[in-house]
């Protein structure tokens, strides 16, 4: 079997350090390996016009911003297709063909989804659009018979949707669909970022992000916020690691080079930590390493992206191939899809000589 990878994130904002380390750091490197067959990276308008419908400037400006930090991380062009969901129509109509496969209740039982509803103050006026949408990222998937999906944990419940969907699909009208398995990153901290304010995970539709075109000083100010351990009060009391978000932050991006280079007093970051639940270790110096760490990492990633802002036309035409390829493979899906559920009359004569055999000539 091909391997096939397919990921995407929505235009709703610019890309934050969370898509970085849940999935967009893991898709360069796969994408570096060369051991995929195909590799297909979506702007997912359709799904962020399903809680921005009012706001189609807001998702329409967005795609260049997540576009220029895909090629700001690496994404190559020449090794990965990029297009925009909305240019796909194919993906609408599988959607359609895959709402008969899921209950109402089905869709009201997805933890990410409850939670994303509650975020939006959706509990009174839903969108059906909105409740539907693990049901169009299950035809995301399938129509490019992606089988691997490197993603943060809060997309378990849509991968799990997804495979629901391919089973009942292929068990009523035969094995067409392929599952798709979900690829979560392998370090814990970087399952599900949690923001700055240390609250949910973040996310650009909470405004608690570092973003990867951060400048400097923004960054700095950011971590400086940050949330710590409410109980360390002063330098020589003992701290909590658990929780504590600049913790966790070292967890997802210190590597031992950065102890070398700014913290060469501690080993690695089981000494710092050590250290700071000993006592004797105050949240200024673990913030100015964090901030030195971050710094660091992000510098290389914002200075390409200001080298792709000066080649706007390319990245206009690199969607625009990438989303007719896109369609090209989702066509190609979409008349299995047809051919499997019956509804390919005009492909060949056999509607209508099957009804012609049916009312007798
Ligand atoms: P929105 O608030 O509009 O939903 P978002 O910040 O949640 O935006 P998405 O575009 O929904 O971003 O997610 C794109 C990808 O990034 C998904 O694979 C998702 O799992 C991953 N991701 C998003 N936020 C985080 C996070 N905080 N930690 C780890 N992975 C994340
Ligand atoms: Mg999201």
């Amino acid at each position: 079997m091909e391997k096939i990878m397919l990921t995407g994130d929505r235009p709703t904002g610019r890309l934050h350090v969370g898509h970085y380390v849940g999935s967009l750091r893991r898709r360069v490197e796969l994408q570096d390996m060369g051991e995929f067959d195909k590799i297909f990276i979506m702007i997912a308008d359709a799904q962020a016009l399903t809680d921005n419908s009012d706001t189609p400037q807001k998702v329409r400006d967005n795609i260049m911003e997540v576009a220029l930090d895909y090629f700001a991380c690496g994404i190559d062009p020449e090794k990965v297709t990029i297009f925009i969901q909305s240019q796909i129509p194919q993906l609408t109509e599988l959607s359609f063909y895959f709402m008969n496969l899921v209950t109402v209740a089905r869709l009201q039982r997805n933890p990410t989804v409850k939670t994303e509803i509650q975020m939006r103050n959706f509990e009174k006026s839903l969108p059906v659009g909105f409740f539907t949408y693990p049901i169009s990222q299950a035809a995301d998937i399938t129509a490019f018979m992606g089988n691997v999906v490197p993603v943060g944990e809060d997309q378990l419940p849509m991968l799990e949707q997804t495979k629901e969907i391919v089973r009942k699909f292929n068990a009523v009208y035969g094995d067409v669909l392929v599952e798709p398995e979900i690829l979560l990153p392998e370090n814990s901290a970087c399952l599900r970022l949690p923001g700055i304010d240390g609250k949910a995970k973040m996310s650009k539709s909470l405004g608690n992000c570092i973003y990867l075109s951060d400048e400097p000083e923004e960054i700095q100010a950011k971590v400086m916020r940050m949330f710590t351990d409410p109980g360390h009060l002063r330098v020589e009391d003992p701290g909590k690691i658990e929780g504590n978000t600049v913790f966790t932050y070292l967890d997802a991006f210190s590597r031992s080079a950065h102890f070398v280079e700014f913290l060469p007093e501690y080993a690695d970051l089981d000494a710092l930590k050590e250290h700071y639940q000993k006592g004797g270790l105050g949240d200024m110096k673990v913030k100015r390493f964090l901030n030195a760490v971050l710094q660091a990492e992000l510098k290389p990633i914002r200075e390409r992206r200001k080298a792709f802002q000066k080649k706007i036309p390319y990245i206009c035409e690199v969607l625009e191939t990438g989303s007719r390829e896109a369609e090209r493979v989702a066509q190609d899906t979409l008349d299995k899809v047809k051919r499997a559920m019956q509804i390919n009359y005009f492909e060949n004569d056999d509607f209508v000589n099957s009804q012609v055999e049916r009312f007798g000539k």
